[in-house]
């Protein structure tokens, strides 16, 4: 029989009255034939609250324990859905990461899924007609015996994994939207709805700050060919909508220059004043940031009209910021800069379109309309099909209107 997989996010999970809903959409997949492993999140707010209560309990927490902590919050759902399911009379039962299993990396906190056996969950579909409900997020990292999680958002790696592991027909990820839109609706009330969106986009939108998809899943779902919907649980279980198809650049007809904006204000910004400019100096910056496994993004240095100090700017995530200002300090001496000035309150916009490709200027009448709104553009990296600019975080939905207006996205 074909095979299905349901993911639900955590505001689709929020209460039992909304674990019924869902209930009610796997409800109509079973009735069509569908053998199904539905994946859940923990109910909204909940990851967020254990994340507090590590941080509560200690400042420096065992990342192993941690992964203990924050994979409870799926284990709760899964089983309210088994139980709602089996109320309904749908055979079901939940799965923990490591009872199907999904083995992962020990990265804890942020681990890659390495491989899923899919014997167990076949051998429910064929002898039992069960539904298998899957705790999203967790696995297990076999060597240690320990459960492990895949970064926040990670329920939808899960799906998608387990999806092509199951070798389904469908991945459905139900949300909170009904799809993936040309920027965030809930800050642009303009924003449309994508019939489709091709992988390297939605690739970049969600590497950039569209937080609708984990960017790991979209990796997946890529490379494994899983073909990938983003829909709404808040549709009418016995009338839903298709939502967004996530696919291959050649199966989208009608290609705009710009597909849409992301932002992210997940980014610090750190200017070194007065650094020689020497050969060598670029290396003793970022080698010791590398060494301590923080990643610089945007990097601009000042051509120097002297010849003797320039300036250079450049952005780290804003949780690494502290940890970067405290490693160049040290390393003052063997850079040799004058000043080190550091802004949090920065975000970066960014622009994708694989149209970018064959349209040359496509930025420069971002800097143009950004300017004549009076923003200050404090940073830019291009690529091929996207740009990003960082600017006062205070600027943020003025600049994301004002680029989704120009490059032709809004509703009309
Ligand atoms: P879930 O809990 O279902 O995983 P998330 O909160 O992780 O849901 O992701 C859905 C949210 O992503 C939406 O509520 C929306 O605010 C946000 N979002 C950001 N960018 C986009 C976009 N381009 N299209 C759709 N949603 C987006
Ligand atoms: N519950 C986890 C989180 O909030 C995983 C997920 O929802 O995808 O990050
Ligand atoms: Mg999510």
């Amino acid at each position: 029989m074909a095979r299905l997989v349901m993911k639900f996010g955590g505001t689709s999970v929020a209460d039992v009255d909304r674990i019924r809903n869902v209930a009610r959409h796997v409800q109509r997949e079973v009735e069509a034939g569908y053998d199904i492993a539905v994946v859940v999140s923990a109910m909204s707010g909940k990851t967020n609250e254990l994340v507090d209560w590590c941080r509560v309990a200690s400042r420096f927490y065992d990342p192993r324990e941690y992964d203990a902590v924050v994979a409870a919050g799926e284990q709760v759902t899964a089983g309210l859905l088994a139980i709602v399911l089996q109320d309904m009379g749908i055979p079901a039962r939940s799965w923990q990461g490591w009872q199907v299993p999904i083995l992962t990396s020990d990265a804890h906190g942020s681990a890659r899924i390495a491989d899923i056996d899919g014997s167990a969950i076949f051998k429910a579909f064929e002898e039992r007609k069960e539904v298998a409900v899957i705790a999203g997020f967790q696995g297990l990292h076999q060597e240690t015996g320990r459960i492990s999680t895949l970064g926040r958002g990670g329920s939808d790696t899960s799906a998608v994994a387990i999806a092509a592991a199951i070798k389904a027909e469908r991945c459905d990820i139900y949300t909170d939207v009904d799809g993936v839109y040309t920027t965030d609706p809930r800050i642009v009330a303009k924003a449309r709805r994508l019939d489709r969106v091709a992988f390297e986009e939605m690739l970049e939108m969600a590497s950039l700050g569209a937080k609708v998809l984990q960017v790991r899943s979209v990796e997946l779902a890529m490379v494994y060919k899983v073909k990938t919907f983003v829909r709404s649980s808040f549709d009418d279980p016995l009338d839903p909508k298709p939502g967004t198809l996530i696919c291959d650049e050649e199966d989208i007809l009608e290609q705009q220059v710009v597909t849409g904006i992301a932002f992210s204000r997940e980014e610090a910004q750190i200017t070194l004043r007065r650094v020689a400019d020497n050969p060598g100096v670029a290396a003793a910056i970022f080698m010791p940031l590398a060494e301590a496994n923080i990643n610089v993004d945007m990097i601009i240095q000042v051509v120097s009209d002297n010849t003797v100090a320039t300036d250079i700017t450049f952005t780290v995530p804003v949780v690494d910021f502290e940890r970067a200002r405290a490693i160049l300090e040290k390393a003052q001496p063997q850079i040799g800069y004058g000043t080190l000035q550091g802004a949090s309150d920065v975000v970066k916009i960014s622009a994708i379109g694989v149209g970018m490709r064959s349209h040359p200027g496509v930025a420069a009448r971002a800097f143009k309309a950004l300017a004549e709104k009076g923003i200050n553009i404090r940073a830019i990296t291009t690529s091929e099909i996207k740009f990003s600019v960082l600017i006062e975080a205070a600027y943020t939905e003025l600049a994301v209107r004002t680029l989704h207006s120009l490059y032709g996205l809004d509703k009309v």
